[in-house]
């Protein structure tokens, strides 16, 4: 597809990911129409005004996922359209008001602009793994076929808040029948160098692992992709002529004990002094205590406690390869690129 002159509309354009999305338009030529929940606190997208080619072609639009007209303007005359805003944290007072209702209500008004919008050709929905599972199961590979059917309010609450939307999204299109395509998605956890400030949910791992925060080395396994591989992805979803469907989009796996070795190792070439977790509790007399220890966290940390540990998620991401040709990083390399990140931003202790 011919990009240069193009005008992709990007919504949530500040965050974590998308600020990363709308660095690879600018740079890919694209004219960029993001939005952003409040034009009036500067300071949260003020890093995205700095991007190369963004005084000539990023215009940014104020437009709140409540908002049903506000996303019109923001979509009228854009060839495409890239929706990644959507709450993303575990823990909430009102799962219903903060994180279900923004994410599915969002994405209808999204949609439903994009279908008054005779421009639009294709749009791209930011879903997550957290729509294909909430408990990973080592013994079955997880593909795009794969839908979380256990999440609910009261357990893994943004879990549940993706799943609906994403199955929204699927929905609108099915009975709208729309002139565009609709391409989903679906990361799993989103790591890597920031251009926004602040520490994104994600990221927030590492700094927590640094810490001290965490008692122990628990049995947990995480599957991780590169912020920069993710932008990619989205790009490629974007403008690859046959994508079509859901595409899970992840690298490596890498257990906590063996991101504990990485952390020390990369300590020591620092010269820092980290309060890495040391006690082994990555064994069944481990997981039976921080299961029953996760009870005294907040709310959605716990449920994720308790539906993780012990858990290996096994996925396949033959389509995303094929289809897009996205190649992801190894591991190792994000989580180092994402210490190196949080280090000279100031998050993590000298
Ligand atoms: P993020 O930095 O928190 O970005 C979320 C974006 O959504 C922000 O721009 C935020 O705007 C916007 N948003 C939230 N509530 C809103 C509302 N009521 N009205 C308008 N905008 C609103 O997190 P992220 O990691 O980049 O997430 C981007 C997308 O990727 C989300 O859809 C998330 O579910 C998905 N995802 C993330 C991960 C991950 O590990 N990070 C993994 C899988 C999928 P403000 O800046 O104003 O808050």
């Amino acid at each position: 597809m011919e990009q240069v002159g193009r005008t992709v509309a990007l919504t949530g354009c500040a965050g974590f990911l998308a600020s990363h999305i709308a660095a690879r338009l600018l740079r890919d030529g694209f004219r960029v129409r993001g939005s952003v929940r409040s034009l009036e606190k500067q300071s949260g997208y003020a890093h995205l005004l700095r991007l190369e080619g963004a005084k000539e072609r990023l215009e940014l639009f104020e437009a709140d996922l409540h908002d049903a007209a506000a996303f019109r303007k923001l979509v009228d005359g854009a060839d495409f359209v890239l929706h990644t805003a959507s709450p993303y944290t575990l823990d909430v007072r009102d799962p219903e008001r903060d994180l279900v209702r923004p994410a599915v209500d969002g994405t209808r008004h999204v949609l439903d602009a994009c279908a008054r919008a005779a421009s639009v050709k294709r749009v791209v929905v930011t879903s997550s793994m957290a729509a294909i599972t909430d408990e990973p199961d080592g013994a079955r590979v997880l593909t795009e076929e794969d839908w979380n059917e256990s999440s609910s309010l009261s357990r893994n609450p943004y879990y549940y808040s993706k799943t609906l939307a994403e199955r929204a999204a699927w929905s609108f299109v099915e009975e709208r029948k729309p002139s565009w395509d609709l391409v989903v998605v679906n990361p799993f956890l989103v790591i890597g160098p920031s251009l926004s400030p602040g520490v994104n949910t994600s990221n927030q791992v590492f700094v927590d692992l640094l810490r001290g925060q965490y008692p122990g080395i628990m049995n947990l396994t995480w599957g991780f992709v590169d912020v920069r591989d993710a932008a990619d992805a989205h790009v490629l979803a974007m403008t690859t002529n046959d994508a079509h469907g859901r595409y899970v989009c992840a690298g490596e796996t890498i257990s906590m004990r063996e991101v504990v070795a990485l952390l020390a190792d990369d300590a020591a070439r620092r010269g820092t002094r980290p309060k890495l977790p040391k006690l082994g509790l990555d064994c069944r007399a481990g997981d039976a205590m921080v299961k029953l220890a996760s009870y005294a966290q907040p709310a959605g940390v716990g449920q994720y406690l308790r539906s993780h540990v012990g858990r290996v998620p096994r996925y396949d991401t033959a389509k995303i390869r094929r289809d897009l040709r996205v190649q992801f990083r190894p591991v190792r390399e994000s989580i180092l690129d994402t210490v190196d990140d949080l280090a000279r931003a100031g998050h993590l202790p000298s």
